[in-house]
């Protein structure tokens, strides 16, 4: 397999972290990247600024060794403040440990810096403004084209690795092929990126908090930057009463956000400009199957498994699956086990992980105002506590626990829900459920 040089395409977050681990293994690579080289061009504008990064994300790249680098970049966020339509605010912790905090980094900072320390391999060669339009595996071919020439192009195909995120074109080849199934499962809501400042060289918000804005059917979330602004997200439905399809104009739309999010209109001093001219994202999730084609390629990251944002995990479950890709490296010598292996062992987590993200957007929009959920938490926290062997929250599981497997998190997640129910009307009943229901995790 050493022999064999090895092309990427995409040179997102996913595609420059695994070009960097096979690069530490003494694979040469080729990524090959439709967008221009980020030193030189500026980052795209209203498409997710910034990220939450958790601990699974945070394994992988400790494994490429990149995290003194990626640390200057990180905002520690220790829970979410829930903001009400009062004006009044609430910090909701996300754990209870001082180590159980996610991380808010921008997007184009971590790719640049992914990129940076992948080049330094001399195996590691980076074509920018090269479109890949998609591949012929009967062929053996990778179809490419120049972008600023227009000149098309091929390359052999085995092995090719496709990290062109959601919208892969490599992968609608090889579906319109036959080679591979897709479903799209799109999000009836959209999302749209919106600044607040730095005010007086300060962050106008307390940094160490991610804040939402929950309105039942939609929601306004802001991370920190390390530029001491903020991006906020507006994730509204498509149409309908309170909807995208509305906010058509400057007054509806400055009328919307002072009635629904007063607090944070006069921290957004070019809301209604900013409104009109950034673009509206779409989400949705996607199913892929199979996700390789015999030896030749493989899907990895968004480009096989798309989720919806609400669970912070999209980029964390794909630098989780260059993680895994780089483990299997030491137990496979052919590309076509290697590539089914991957997917025997990440199809189920990504199911697991996407089920869950679609959940968390209903708690973060809507459940974390009922008073209910509030005491399930801290009977959640509280049970943790009581049994640390056996009980963690669903939460904490997916974002503090890289060593549970998502689908795990899912299956004890659900025990742990109706245990909590349980336990909220007859307290007694706690030590029973959890030692019957909740084996010790290994
Ligand atoms: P991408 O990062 O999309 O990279 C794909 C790369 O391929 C890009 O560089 C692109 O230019 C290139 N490319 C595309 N097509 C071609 C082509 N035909 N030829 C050549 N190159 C091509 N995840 C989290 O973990 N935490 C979060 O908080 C979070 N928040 C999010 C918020 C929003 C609004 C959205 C939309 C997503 C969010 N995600 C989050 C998900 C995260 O952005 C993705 O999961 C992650 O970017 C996937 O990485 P990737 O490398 O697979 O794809």
């Amino acid at each position: 397999m050493h022999a064999q040089p090895v092309s990427i395409v995409g040179a997102g977050l996913a595609g420059s972290l695994l070009a960097l681990l096979l690069a530490r293994r003494g694979y040469a690579v080729t990524l090959y990247e439709r967008r221009a080289d980020p030193r030189i061009a500026a980052a795209e504008e209203g498409r997710s600024i910034n990220l939450v990064l958790a601990a699974r994300g945070i394994r992988a790249l400790e494994r490429a060794a990149v995290m003194a680098a990626i640390a200057p970049l990180l905002l520690p966020m220790r829970g979410r403040m829930v903001h009400a339509r009062s004006g009044e605010y609430a910090l909701q912790p996300y754990g209870q440990k001082d180590s159980e905090v996610i991380y808010s980094v921008g997007r184009a900072a971590l790719n640049l810096c992914l990129l940076n320390e992948a080049t330094r391999h001399r195996e590691v060669v980076v074509k920018f403004e090269q479109l890949c339009m998609g591949a012929e595996a009967d062929s053996n071919r990778l179809l490419l084209r120049d972008v600023a020439s227009g000149v098309t192009y091929e390359r052999k195909l085995t092995p090719t690795i496709a990290t062109d995120g959601a919208s892969s074109l490599l992968r609608a080849s090889l579906v319109g092929s036959g080679l591979i199934r897709v479903r799209e499962d799109s999000l009836e809501h959209e999302y749209k990126e919106l600044t607040l400042p730095a005010h007086n060289g300060r962050h106008p918000l307390a940094a160490d908090a991610l804040h939402i804005w929950p309105r039942g059917g939609f929601m306004l979330i802001a991370l920190p930057n390390t530029d001491h602004s903020f991006t906020a997200t507006l994730f509204l439905p498509r149409s309908g009463a309170a909807s995208f399809a509305e906010l058509s104009t400057p007054a509806r739309i400055a009328g919307f956000f002072a009635r629904e999010f007063a607090d944070v209109v006069p921290l957004m001093p070019d809301l209604v400009d900013e409104f009109m001219r950034h673009p509206r994202g779409q989400l949705g999730t996607v199913h892929a199957a199979p996700w390789h084609v015999d030896g030749h390629v493989l899907l990895l990251g968004d480009a096989a498994h798309a989720i919806v944002p609400f669970h912070g995990q999209g980029m964390n479950a794909a630098f989780e699956d260059c993680l895994v890709f780089d483990d299997l490296l030491e137990d496979y010598d052919d590309w076509e086990s290697l590539f089914d292996a991957f997917g025997q062992r990440r199809r189920p987590n990504a199911e697991a992980i996407a089920k869950m993200s679609l959940e968390n957007y209903v708690e973060m929009r809507a459940t974390v105002l009922d008073p209910t959920f509030e005491r399930h938490q801290a009977l959640a926290l509280a049970l943790e506590r009581q049994f640390p062997e056996r009980f963690i929250p669903r939460y904490s599981m997916v974002m503090f626990h890289p060593e549970i497997p998502y689908v795990e998190a899912l299956r004890r997640g659900s025990i742990q829900a109706a245990i909590v129910a349980a336990v909220d009307t007859e307290p007694g009943r706690a030590t029973a459920l959890v030692n019957e229901r909740l084996p010790p995790l290994s």
